[in-house]
């Protein structure tokens, strides 16, 4: 397939709004592609040369692509600058000015994507001293046998910035479209990806025919995180969990017990042992391995060749016998000084989850079961153990149980469904989360930052007044704003966030983002912080979830994290937004 028919698709995606008219599109394009064209097409529009776990990043810094767009259009740097000031999109610039040169010389494109895809995978493994040199190399070749149209998505890709809008649901809904011409695969290709978080190999796979019912979870391929849901009170866990039937009265039979367990606020890890080696994947399934040498050695010493588990990792002080906090745990995600962190503060893996073990593919074992394997397999191991739980049926011993949590500084509980498989992906009632309250609210919010303030009076120094955050709305893949947060941040905080808002912060208000306010300066949405507040209100201001004009928001809203181990996919949805408010209610109704 020819890239110029690729960059013609992608045009008319980005002129769309409808996201079930943008997955029609995309599936016209998959029809026309090799199984595993599809894969490579896959990873370009997720922006990517790989899946995101695999740590490849194109990454070509701004001044040496307007270096690569001068050399192949002829304009000098200063004309190419000039023009991307005026455009604030490289893409633009790129285009227009190809299309000048065109007129002049009648170059026709030759690139395939095939060979796009390679040139970027090349650029990707690229390291080291004159890498970026060599890079633009790569960069220039293929813009010389670009289409003006074509230039502009080579440059916006190699930038992080192709702006398509398509998220992994609508790529998902258009490969059911390009095989069905409806939705028809979209859950058995969700459990797909869920299970080995690599969207293009599920392309390739599914678009060659094969069934994907089969496709089971495998050491070194990260699985989607399980998501709790939420629920007020003790009462309302134990009806949802130990409960499958009601009397005539409609009150909840309990046929069974729940587990609750110790919520830990700490860093998720999924550990993955195969043949005896060992991959660390965080919560947005990166690999970080190497930053923590006392949990590789500990999983090694594991009495099993492959498995796939999950816990929460607490640093902890051997001499107080305390653990730290989120705050100072967080601390250890780092790549420098790794050796002398692990000895400082070391961690203590609490393992709350297993998925494989030993070629069998657990996810959809019943939560107890599941338990008993990793309990078997964690015995005897020092750093890394099972998370504290009880089973009850009482909604008095899991309040006790949750105070008793609070009283020794964790977070609050999680319970979990007996009879449940591993929920990969997806946030449901397999597992309940009980959280210390923040004000009327159940649970703190995971918001992402899509604008800023620049800050007055004390605040002038920090080129920093606060932030305009929004949620995500699952269904339209949309980010609506909930707050404007100014309180929170220490003055470390602020500088370095007015650092990191500053290099991506864009001319007009990113795709996909509704608002109604406008902040100093929009930025990508990339960065997610963790916001409490007194309780969720209706707002005329804020978009998030708005009907008639009125939408959900914050009140006193104040900053409790950076969530660097969060991404926009993670934030918290309208729907939970929601869901919180209507507890709220229930709460102020007891
Ligand atoms: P939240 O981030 O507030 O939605 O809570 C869910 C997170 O709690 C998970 O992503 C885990 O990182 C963490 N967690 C801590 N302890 C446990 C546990 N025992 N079981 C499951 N998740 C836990």
């Amino acid at each position: 397939m020819l890239f110029s028919g690729v960059a013609q698709h992608f045009s008319k995606v980005e002129a769309i709004d409808s996201r079930l008219e943008m997955s029609g599109e995309i599936a016209g394009l998959l029809q026309g592609c090799k199984p595993s064209e599809a894969r490579q097409l896959v990873y370009i529009m997720e922006g990517n040369v790989a899946p995101s776990h695999e740590g490849l990043d194109v990454g070509i810094g701004e001044k040496f692509a307007i270096r690569a767009l001068a050399k192949t259009s002829g304009y000098t740097v200063h004309r190419v600058e000039a023009d991307y000031k005026k455009s604030g999109d490289l893409g633009a610039t790129a285009e227009a000015l190809l299309a000048k040169k065109a007129q002049l010389s009648l170059s026709s494109s030759e690139n395939t994507l095939s060979k796009v895809y390679a040139s970027f995978l090349k650029i990707a493994r690229m390291s080291g001293a004159g890498s970026q040199e060599a890079k633009i190399g790569v960069l220039s070749e293929l813009l010389n046998g670009a289409t003006p149209l074509e230039a502009k998505y080579l440059v916006r890709f190699c930038l992080g910035k192709l702006r398509l809008g398509v998220g992994d649901p609508s790529i998902i809904d258009a490969l059911s479209m390009a095989r069905h011409g409806d939705k028809t695969d979209k859950a058995v290709l969700e459990r797909a990806f869920n299970l080995c978080s690599d969207l293009g190999e599920v392309s390739e796979v599914y678009l060659s025919g094969k069934d994907l019912s089969r496709f089971s979870a495998a050491p070194f391929k990260p699985i989607r995180p399980a998501l709790a849901e939420r629920l007020p009170n003790a009462k309302e866990i134990i009806e949802k969990l130990c409960s499958d039937e009601k009397d005539e009265g409609k009150t909840p039979i309990i046929s069974r017990k729940c587990a609750v367990e110790a919520k830990y606020d700490g860093l998720r890890m999924q550990v993955h042992l195969k043949d005896g080696e060992v991959e660390i994947y965080s919560r947005k399934l990166e690999k970080m391995t190497h930053m923590f040498p006392e949990i590789v050695e500990a999983a090694a010493a594991l009495p099993a060749k492959n498995a796939i588990f999950e816990g929460e990792a607490l640093a902890y002080s051997a001499r107080e016998k305390k653990y730290y906090s989120f705050q100072q745990t967080i601390q250890r995600k780092r790549k420098h000084g790794v050796e002398k962190m692990a000895e400082d503060f070391p961690l203590r893996l609490f393992a709350f989850d297993i998925m494989y073990l030993d070629s069998e593919d657990l996810t959809l074992t019943p939560y107890l079961e599941r338990r008993k394997i990793l309990e078997k397999l964690v015995r005897n191991n020092k750093a890394i153990v099972p998370s504290d739980l009880i089973y009850t049926d009482s909604p008095k011993k899991l309040d006790e149980y949750f105070q008793r949590a609070l009283s020794e500084g964790l977070e609050g509980i999680i319970a979990k469904d007996l009879v449940q498989p591993y929920v990969a992906g997806a946030r449901k009632f397999a597992w309940i989360k009980l959280k210390k309250s923040y004000g009327e609210l159940a649970d703190s919010v995971d918001a992402v930052i899509v604008g800023y303030y620049l800050g007055k009076g004390a605040r002038e120094e920090f080129k920093f007044g606060g932030v305009l955050a929004a949620v995500r709305n699952d269904e339209t893949g949309a980010l609506e704003t909930i707050a404007k947060i100014g309180g929170g941040f220490t003055e470390e905080e602020m500088s370095s966030l007015a650092e990191e808002l500053e290099k991506i912060k864009t001319k007009e208000k990113p795709r996909g983002v509704i608002s109604k306010l406008e902040p100093d300066f929009w930025v990508e949405p990339k960065i997610v912080i963790t916001v409490a507040a007194d309780e969720i209100t209706l707002s005329p201001m804020h978009t998030a979830g708005s009907v008639g004009g009125t939408g959900y928001a914050l009140r006193f809203p104040r900053m409790v994290s950076m969530r660097d181990d969060k991404s926009p996919a993670d934030a918290t949805t309208v729907r939970e937004v929601i869901s919180m408010f209507e507890m709220q209610r229930r709460k102020s109704a007891q």
